[in-house]
């Protein structure tokens, strides 16, 4: 017969193990740089631009809600590294569709196609339709709608439906739930799940492209892509945009595509001055995040990136920028907080004891 002793012992063994319980499933948000290089370029193997983003608790690896933003080359490869299956996409969000930022998304969609046709379909954000003033349309629809359209050309999808006809006869761009917004100056909530709110502005550097932020009550995070000052070239007060900047008050990361003062017009590398001009500096971006109060940067993107003597055909002026160089380049911008100068698959999770 158990002692009055005994049993009391027990009970508070108990009421510990339920309160740890309690701690080990608190919320958590997770921040991972999929990949990393800037622009067309490959340099050392780097994935394509892309950001994952995962929220849940620890005792699901923070795995409830995963959103993958942007989707650059090779994001399948790196999203198998992190055990993060395409076919579990909640959802995918395009900042703009030049090829740096979209290009894995076809081989993405053809092997959740491959393995997942019974579904469910994967939501799509991206801008609307938009026009340039040049008269070009960026349209994310037709990328969607054409995406698997190489592979049946050619012939191979009717050749593996032949063989599992559970397979969606329309090919990858049948499990694809394109959802499109008319990009706004200021935040609409344009995708949720759950605790999970994803709001996008528009902002500027190709038509058509937005920045996210994604709220949780694990903490938030802005994905800004390669957003830019809405002036397109100096005289103005930042190389950043101010719809960037708004959608980033308070927010606890800064996740953002990074150019280096050294690719300016002053810095002897022949990088053609527009293009400079419509990506962000990591001193402005420092100033920004400063200004905003958030607590973390993560620089992605990156042009140059570390160690690369030349961005494509231009060549760096002393060879490879460092890893000190991007820091000490957000620390001018007057930034106090935690700089991640991005290589692939670097992460941040909230809160920080976990
Ligand atoms: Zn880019």
């Amino acid at each position: 017969m158990k002692s009055i002793l005994s049993i009391a012992a027990a009970t508070l063994a108990a009421a510990m193990i339920s309160f740890a319980g309690g701690a080990a499933a608190e919320p958590c948000l997770d921040v991972t740089l999929t990949g990393t290089q800037g622009g067309p370029p490959v340099f050392q193997g780097q994935a394509g631009a892309g950001t994952l983003v995962r929220y849940g608790d620890s005792e699901n690896n923070c795995s409830d809600v995963l959103m993958q933003f942007d989707t650059g080359r090779g994001t399948t490869q790196q999203l198998s590294k992190l055990g993060v299956p395409v076919g579990k996409l909640d959802a995918i969000f395009l900042t703009h569709i030049h090829s740096d930022h979209s290009e894995g998304l076809p081989d993405m969609m053809q092997l959740r196609w491959h393995f997942n046709s019974g579904g469910p379909k994967v939501d799509l954000v991206c801008h609307a339709d938009v026009k340039s003033p040049l008269g070009h349309v960026m349209s994310c629809q037709k990328f969607a709608a054409h995406i698997g359209d190489s592979l049946i050309r050619s012939g191979e999808m009717a050749q593996r439906l032949a063989e599992n006809k559970k397979r969606l006869p329309g090919g990858p761009a049948d499990l694809v739930n394109v959802q499109v917004f008319d990009g706004t100056p200021d935040a609409q909530v344009v995708w949720e799940k759950g605790d999970v709110k994803v709001s996008a502005v528009a902002s500027r550097h190709v038509p058509g492209h937005a920045s996210y932020r994604v709220d949780t009550p694990a903490g938030s995070v802005v994905i800004g892509g390669d957003a830019g000052n809405d002036k397109p070239a100096p005289p103005r007060d930042t190389s950043t945009s101010a719809q960037v900047e708004a959608l980033a008050d308070g927010a606890d990361i800064v996740v953002h595509s990074v150019i280096h003062p050294v690719m300016g017009p002053d810095g002897g590398t022949g990088f053609p001055p527009p293009i400079y001009h419509r990506q962000s500096t990591a001193t402005d971006l420092g100033a920004l995040s400063k200004r905003a109060g958030a607590s973390h940067l993560m620089l992605t993107h990156l042009i140059p990136p570390m160690g690369a003597a030349r961005q494509g055909p231009y060549p760096i002026p002393g060879g490879g920028l460092s890893e000190d160089d991007y820091t000490n380049a957000v620390r001018d911008g007057g930034f106090e907080g935690t700089v991640v100068v991005g290589t692939d698959l670097k992460s941040i999770r909230l809160p920080a004891t976990q």
